[in-house]
């Protein structure tokens, strides 16, 4: 059994109307830990009958919570985001041991996920509404903001902590309550949220967990209930575009973070170093594991060579293991099917000529992790150029000119985050403006925090998380005509 110095916060049971709850049929599914197969915990398996309650739950949690002022709502949220970070040694460990990222990435990520909720603890009393000018003297035009009502939000396994909290606090800022269904990867790290959100006095219903392997059966159901207002959705496009088709009958709001193909361009005037620490920590983070993580790397022919070698150099440091073995920068990928992936598209890649500077096997640590591993002489028409790698692979491409490396960095059906180094000033506003993408960092490979706005564009995703626009996406405008005022 995992050790924690607070037990309480590993629960196996569904968290819903402010009860920790079994499956009516009793049915459990196991967590285990990635890296070693170990299990974890047998965790509640809710179906379709437990979800309809749980709507009903969120349903009538919404009036007392919407009637509350935002600064009592502000309070609430401020004590989950201080008892979030009194906990967070035991909430690390407990990602790390479900998720498999070193300690020191599950520290980061529950102080980046709580920075969320203090940001929209803060916001929550920022909804300001609007007086127009009336284009009629016996009128007035008032403008309201108010919860968009009962919001979904189904969740990924690469950030257990932060993608829900990115979303939970906006919606309980706004006034809105929250049905979360966690990937079943990653089920505990929610419900540890839930304990501490009922410590922190989360009247009943407002946060509900669903921990499910029926993901479908859940979805389906979160989505064509006519109660639920909002699909908020972390994941792979195609499960994206198919929940946006299933949000269509009830017209309901989306916000939708997808898949990314992340282009890095190194510019032959950009600070070698820099960049090359910016692919270290865009690329190799969470082994790779990111929708934001750089997947293609374009290096302008000038410093090609010499980028490569130094890149070389940099990604031998890394130190592949277990998350609380000393020094350890990358651990396992989440399953088999991650590893089949990265093996099946950096075989293919070197079929077609790709070279191997470092790495492009698994490791020796265990069948579930692979080695950093950089490819060079990568060219468009191999498989990897489209694909979101999902693993510690960086691809590198050779570009001329600057026209030819947004027309590369362009060439993708995502357009999530690109990044781009170089020391021109003209280029850097040039190339900024000429990406397809929603988030660009230049000479920065660490773009996200609570104040930026973070999503997509084209099929990357449908609305931003964090940031003053972030609130936009759990709020509905109400006009209100003021008339007769003669
Ligand atoms: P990933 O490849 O990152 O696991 P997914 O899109 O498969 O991406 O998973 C993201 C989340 O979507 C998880 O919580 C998963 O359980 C959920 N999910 C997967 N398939 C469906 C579905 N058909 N309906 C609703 N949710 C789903």
């Amino acid at each position: 059994m995992m050790k924690l110095n607070d037990q309480s916060l590993l629960h196996d049971q569904a968290f819903m109307d402010g009860e920790w709850r079994s499956a009516k049929d009793g049915k459990t599914f196991d967590v285990t830990n990635p890296a070693t197969g170990a299990l974890l915990a047998s965790v509640a398996n809710m179906g379709s009958e437990e979800t309809a309650a749980a709507i009903v739950a969120a349903d009538k949690a919404m009036g007392p919570w919407v009637t509350k002022t935002a600064k009592e709502r502000a309070a609430i949220l401020r004590k989950w985001h201080n008892l979030i970070l009194a906990n967070k040694q035991d909430l690390a460990v407990l990602m790390s041991e479900e998720q498999g990222k070193p300690l020191a990435e599950s520290l980061g990520e529950i102080s980046y996920g709580a920075s969320y909720i203090e940001w929209y603890a803060e916001e929550a009393k920022r909804v300001y509404g609007d007086i127009i000018p009336a284009p009629a003297s016996d009128k007035r035009v008032l403008v309201l903001k108010q919860p968009v009502g009962v919001v979904a939000a189904i969740t990924p396994w690469n950030f257990p902590n932060a993608m829900i909290t990115r979303k939970v606090a906006p919606a309980l800022a706004a006034g809105c309550t929250v049905i979360v269904k966690p990937s079943e990867e990653t089920p505990l790290s929610a419900l540890a949220l839930a304990e501490l959100g009922a410590r922190a006095g989360f009247p009943a219903g407002i946060f509900n967990v669903i921990t499910t392997t029926d993901a479908a059966i859940v979805g389906g159901m979160l989505t064509e209930s006519p109660v639920v207002r909002k699909l908020s959705f972390t994941g792979s496009t195609n499960v994206g575009k198919m929940l946006i088709r299933q949000c269509a009958d009830t017209v309901k709001k989306v916000s939708m973070e997808l898949g990314g193909n992340a282009p890095f361009i190194v510019f032959d005037d950009a600070d070698i170093d820099q960049a090359v620490s910016g692919v270290m920590s865009s690329k190799y983070r969470n082994s790779g594991q990111t929708c934001v993580c750089a997947n293609r790397i374009l290096v302008q022919d000038g410093i090609y060579d010499a980028f490569a070698a130094r890149l070389k150099q940099a990604v031998s440091g890394l130190k592949v293991g277990g998350y609380d073995e000393d020094g350890v920068t990358n651990g396992p990928l989440i399953n088999g099917a991650a590893m089949a992936k990265v093996e099946r598209l950096v075989q293919e890649a070197t079929s077609k000529g790709a070279k191997i500077l470092i790495g492009g096997a698994v490791h020796e640590k265990g069948a579930q992790y692979y080695q950093p591993t950089i490819l060079t002489d990568v060219r468009r028409d191999m498989a990897i150029f489209e694909a979101e790698i999902f693993g510690p692979v960086a691809p590198l491409y050779r570009f001329a000119t600057e026209e030819e490396a947004v027309e590369m960095a362009n060439d993708t059906i995502y357009g999530l985050a690109a990044y781009f180094y170089s020391s021109n000033l003209g280029r850097i506003w040039r190339v900024s403006e000429a990406l397809d993408y929603g988030m660009v960092g230049v000479n920065e490979g660490i773009i996200s925090n609570e104040a930026a706005p973070f999503g997509g564009v084209k099929q990357s995703g449908i609305g931003r998380e964090g940031s003053k626009y972030g609130l936009d996406d759990y709020l509905e405008i109400k006009y209100i005509c003021l008339g007769g005022l003669t």
